[in-house]
């Protein structure tokens, strides 16, 4: 772990080992931290915050700046680590770990541009001044989907802003994250800024959540997890960013570029595995193009992502990231073939030895997929994407809105109209028109409904991390 500036161990000896999705070999340990830990590090950044808040906002920047061509120099060695730990193909790690540095980049050259705003008040003698004060500790919690893209996601905000971090990544993949953290801190970040420990969630994760010195909580993950965390924030009334689970809806209308449309749809829906918060994971198509769109996209699902290690040459798309995480998947593949559905493509597992002992699965596309099945009613965070013919905008955007879900969203269309009322219609937080489910660090990114709510990327990621507060003047 890094605390206060040190490497730690833990207290009790006790280490996680982390393995290789692909083929189950440990890749390294981390130390299982406990409460004693999160106690100590929670300590390190209340301690550090009031000098870091109060650094000036330049000097601020420039080691935010530092540390962006740092992560940049590491981009190789992290996106390695990245692969193994997670899965993913060592290209998609290199892009991954890449918008790191980005990231630290936009928030740099935003670190001393924070300003409140003057207000002229009734009464001449006296005007008002709102100011942004940075919000103290916060506690950043992120998965293992994406381990550096949603790293990033906050601590580089909460830094700008002069928050004070501690981080918890998931269990499963530490191993990227801990040496970013400890690469960021070379850059020199007092002691106690950012600090990062490990342990299980269920372990450690109500004394982090719950510490009376955490001011703030972003988290990502599982709804259920961020429920919880939801009502433990209550207890002090901690500030809560939540970005949780989604099942994105396409729509594709009669008149879409069926071509582009089908390669959005084949990298929305496969990339890491099909494990992406953004990603296409219910289409609705119109009657008229249904065919040949399917066609389409199962002809890329057959032909275009193979299937394999993460490190080895040509793989698009590695193993699921846990047994457990292709079981699920399988087994809500199954629910829908039971109920009727149609297998276009996969809904195998790859054969041979090279595949054997990891959690592979191939691209799977269903037609006929009947809407109570659960791949239309619950996440699919995994390569299986559903399609469902409708015969109408205003069907297709109620199926698109009858989830409990509401984070991204697309559709393809060349009518302007049809376009508008999508955008002002579908209950989500993104929607793309004729274009590929890619998040921009420019445009504000967070969900509605039960996907969670407070934005990361933009400036209103800033928001989260500062509290305003109002200043009257008088002359006296
Ligand atoms: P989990 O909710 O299981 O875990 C996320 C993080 O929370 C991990 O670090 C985990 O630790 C930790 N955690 C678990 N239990 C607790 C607890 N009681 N208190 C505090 N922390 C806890 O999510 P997954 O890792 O399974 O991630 C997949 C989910 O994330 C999907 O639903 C996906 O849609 C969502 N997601 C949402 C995104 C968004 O921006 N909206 C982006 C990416 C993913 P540990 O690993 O030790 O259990």
């Amino acid at each position: 772990m890094f605390i206060n500036g040190e490497l730690v161990d833990a207290k009790s000896g006790k280490t996680i080992e982390v393995r290789n999705p692909s083929n189950g070999t440990v890749v390294d340990s981390v130390p299982r931290g406990s409460v004693d830990e999160v106690n100590a590090a929670v300590e390190a950044a209340a301690k550090a915050f009031p000098a870091w808040a109060a650094m000036p906002p330049t000097k601020r920047a420039q080691i935010l700046h530092a540390a962006a061509e740092k992560m940049k120099a590491a981009v190789p060695e992290l996106a390695k680590l990245l692969s193994q730990e997670q899965g993913k193909p060592l290209a998609h790690a290199v892009l991954e770990a890449s918008r790191v540095q980005e990231n630290l980049e936009y928030y740099a050259g935003l670190a001393d541009k924070i300003r409140g705003d003057y207000v002229p008040l009734d009464d001449p003698a006296k005007f008002g001044l709102t100011i942004r004060r940075p919000i103290g500790v916060v506690a950043a919690i992120t998965p293992w989907n994406f381990p550096l893209t949603l790293m990033a996601n906050k601590i580089c905000p909460a830094l700008a802003t002069g928050c004070t971090v501690v981080l918890k990544p998931a269990s499963t993949t530490p191993l990227a994250t801990q040496r970013a953290v400890e690469i960021i801190n070379s850059a020199g970040l007092p002691p106690g800024v950012l600090n990062i420990v490990h342990g299980s969630g269920a372990e450690i994760g109500d004394a982090l959540v719950s510490h009376p010195k955490v001011n703030k909580i972003a988290f990502t993950g599982q709804t259920e997890t961020g429920k919880r965390i939801m009502k433990l924030a209550a207890d002090n009334v901690t500030r809560i960013t939540l970005e949780l689970g989604g099942s994105d809806p396409m729509i594709v209308c009669e008149d879409a570029d069926l071509r582009r449309a089908s390669a959005a749809t084949a990298i929305g829906r496969f990339f890491n595995a099909g494990q992406a918060c953004l990603a296409v994971k219910r289409v609705y198509v119109f009657a008229s193009v249904a065919e040949e769109f399917m066609t389409k996209i199962a002809d890329r699902a057959k032909k275009e992502w193979k299937v394999g290690d993460g490190l080895a040459e040509g793989v698009k798309m590695g193993p699921l990231h846990t047994e457990h995480q292709r079981a699920e998947v399988e087994a809500q593949v199954a629910d829908a073939v039971k109920k009727g559905a149609k297998i276009l493509a996969g809904g195998t597992r790859p054969q041979g030895d090279e595949y054997s002992k990891g959690w592979f699965m191939d691209a799977t596309v269903l037609s006929e997929v009947p809407d109570d099945s659960r791949m239309l009613t619950e996440e699919v965070f995994g390569p299986a994407l559903p399609i469902v013919i409708v015969n109408d905008l205003d069907e297709a955007i109620a199926k698109a809105n009858s989830s409990v879900y509401g984070l991204g969203s697309s559709i393809w269309t060349k009518d302007l109209a049809k376009a508008r009322k999508a955008v002002e219609q579908i209950q989500a937080g993104y929607t793309w028109v004729n274009d590929i489910q890619v998040a921009y660090d420019q445009l504000p990114f967070g969900g509605s409904k039960q996907s969670g709510f407070g934005k990361e990327h933009g400036l209103e990621a800033l928001d989260g991390y500062l509290e305003k507060k109002s200043v009257v003047l008088s002359a006296g």
